[in-house]
């Protein structure tokens, strides 16, 4: 399934997308799962497929798009987890992945404006697959990591540059409003098998920028929530965006900074395509 959250001129729910409509799920269920996050918590999805049989459709033209989760407990985020990324950046090579975190409130959904804030012109794109978690849990080892994820989406880790640059910390340049672009929608784990298969490619005005297979992940996923899990709770609903590959735009000769006007498309096989134009922040 592809669960999406969504709002129109009257409200805002959640439901499956299917052929260029948005069954309104969260129409019928909405009392008792307000949101994908308790969805995904309740792993309700039988509940779900039942309701949206009978649940009103409405046009995806007709709809705002939101982050499919929007009130995500933590959003991890990897760095520096493809070999081309880590060698243009000229870190060292590290037995543990580099981990940051980025605030709910920095995200968008599809479709919504990246935002270049006044204090900066060196807005950057990352595309990422993300993982959304549906059973959490503590000290998860590996071999059973993947039965703790709910499903994936496509992520663009927006990045300013120099205020992420400003010290050794990353923080700041990783969390201004309207960078962290999440959707279009969770395609849940069912469907995806092997998320090694997958490839993952971005554009900036239609010219290729990253393309990279998820098998080139120097920490897979199964390491990642092991990882993640021992120094925090994995809690249903958190996201934990997997890191970018290499291509991104301060690295370029010359570099590519995104302005207002551009159109960048974050697409992963099976997963989705996430677009997102750029605006200046009034
Ligand atoms: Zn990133």
């Amino acid at each position: 399934m592809k669960l999406m959250s969504f709002r129109t001129a009257t409200n805002r729910s959640w439901g499956v997308f299917q052929d260029d409509n948005v069954v309104d799920v969260g129409a019928v269920l909405g009392s008792t799962h307000p949101d994908l996050r308790s969805v995904v918590a309740a792993d309700a999805y039988i509940e779900v497929r039942e309701a949206a049989r009978a649940a009103p459709r409405v046009p995806v033209a007709d709809i705002e798009w939101l982050p499919p989760i929007e009130n995500p407990a933590k959003i991890l985020c990897i760095g520096l987890n493809y070999e081309d990324h880590r060698r243009e950046t000229g870190r060292q090579e590290s037995r543990h992945p580099a981990i940051f975190t980025r605030v709910a409130d920095s995200q968008i959904g599809h479709r919504a404006d990246l935002l270049r804030p006044r204090v900066s012109q060196d807005l950057d794109y990352e595309g990422e697959l993300a993982i959304v978690i549906g059973r959490g849990g503590r000290y998860i080892d590996r071999d059973s990591a993947m039965d703790h994820v709910a499903g994936y989406s496509c992520y663009d880790d927006a990045t300013l540059r120099d205020w992420q640059r400003h010290t050794h910390q990353f923080t700041p340049g990783k969390n201004f409003p309207g960078t962290g672009s999440f959707g279009p929608f969770l395609v849940t784990r069912d469907e995806i098998p092997d998320y090694r298969t997958l490839h993952l490619t971005t554009r900036v005005n239609g010219h290729l920028v990253q393309s990279a297979g998820l098998d080139q992940l120097i920490f897979p996923i199964p390491e990642l929530i092991a990882y993640c899990s021992s120094f925090t709770p994995l809690s249903p609903g958190d996201v934990i965006a997997t890191g970018t590959p290499g291509g991104v735009g301060f690295k370029r000769n010359p570099q590519l900074f995104l302005k207002p006007g551009d159109l960048v498309e974050v697409e992963i096989t099976g997963v989705g395509k996430l677009i997102n134009g750029v605006a200046q922040e009034e």
